[in-house]
C-alpha cells in the first residue's frame, strides 16, 4: 500500500508509480528541532542523505555509511513523524535527483528545506528554503554554483569575510558559526564561540549562529 499523509485518503494523492522507486543513498532519517541558522528551533524531520564531493577537515558527519533506501521508504519514515517540515541534510543532498522525492512530499503539504555546500545549482521550485553553506576558506578553487537563497551560514574559522562579498547580495540572511569541535574543551570552544562573536559585533549584516543542540551536548 502507498503511503498516506496523516489524515489524507489514496484518492486525494495521485503518485508517480517512478517517483515512488527513486533509489536514495540514506544515513539516517530522524526527528529534531533544527539546532542553528535562522530555522533554529523550528522541529523538523531530518533526512540525512550519504556521500558528499567535499571532505572538510571538520566534518563530524559520517556519509560513508548509508543504506539504500526507495522514495516510498522514506516517505513512510517521514510520516511516522507528527511534523510538516523536512530538511534535505548529508553529505551533500544535492547529489541526488531530488524532484521525485519532493513532489511525493510538497503533495502532502511537506515544507522541505535544504543544507547544502553550493557547489551544485538547486532548480527553482524543488526546495522552499536553502541554507548554502559555502567552503571556500577551505576550497578556495571550487566554485559556488548556487548563489542565491534563503540563508547562506558561514563557519567560521578567522578567514576574511570579503570571501563572500559577492555572495551575500543574493541571500536574505547571513550567519557565521563558530566551529564547535566534540574533541576540544568546553573552554577552547567557549574561545572560538568568543572570537566569532567579536567578528559578528565588528562586520555588520552578519548575524551569529550556534550550534545550539551541540552545546547542550545533544550530538
Ligand atoms: S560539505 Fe558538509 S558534509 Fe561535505 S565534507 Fe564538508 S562539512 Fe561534511
Amino acid at each position: 500500500m502507498e503511503p498516506l499523509a496523516h489524515g489524507t485518503t489514496s484518492q486525494a494523492i495521485q503518485d508517480d508509480p517512478g517517483d515512488l522507486a527513486e533509489r536514495y543513498n540514506i544515513v539516517e532519517i530522524f526527528h529534531s528541532v533544527q539546532g542553528e541558522g535562522h530555522r533554529n528551533g523550528i522541529p523538523h524531520v531530518f533526512i540525512r542523505f550519504g556521500k558528499c564531493n567535499l571532505r572538510c577537515e571538520w566534518c563530524d558527519t559520517n556519509f560513508d555509511e548509508f543504506e539504500i533506501m526507495k522514495a516510498s521508504e522514506i516517505l513512510s519514515e517521514v510520516m511516522k513523524f507528527e511534523c510538516k517540515n523536512v530538511i534535505f541534510t548529508g553529505g551533500e543532498p544535492m547529489l541526488n535527483n531530488l524532484w521525485p522525492l519532493s513532489r511525493l512530499l510538497h503533495n502532502r503539504g511537506y515544507h522541505l528545506s535544504v543544507e547544502s555546500n553550493g557547489t551544485i545549482e538547486i532548480p527553482s521550485g524543488l526546495l522552499d528554503w536553502i541554507c548554502i553553506s559555502p567552503k571556500d576558506q577551505l576550497y578556495p578553487n571550487v566554485s559556488i554554483k548556487q548563489r542565491q537563497g534563503d540563508e547562506l551560514k558561514c563557519v567560521y574559522v578567522g578567514q576574511s569575510l570579503e570571501l563572500y562579498d559577492d555572495l551575500k547580495s543574493g541571500f536574505t540572511h547571513h550567519y557565521l558559526q563558530p566551529c564547535y569541535d566534540e574533541n576540544a574543551t568546553v573552554e577552547e570552544n567557549g574561545r572560538s564561540f568568543a572570537i566569532t562573536e567579536g567578528v559578528v559585533k565588528a562586520n555588520s549584516g552578519w548575524r551569529l549562529s550556534l550550534q545550539t543542540h551541540k552545546w547542550m551536548g545533544i550530538l
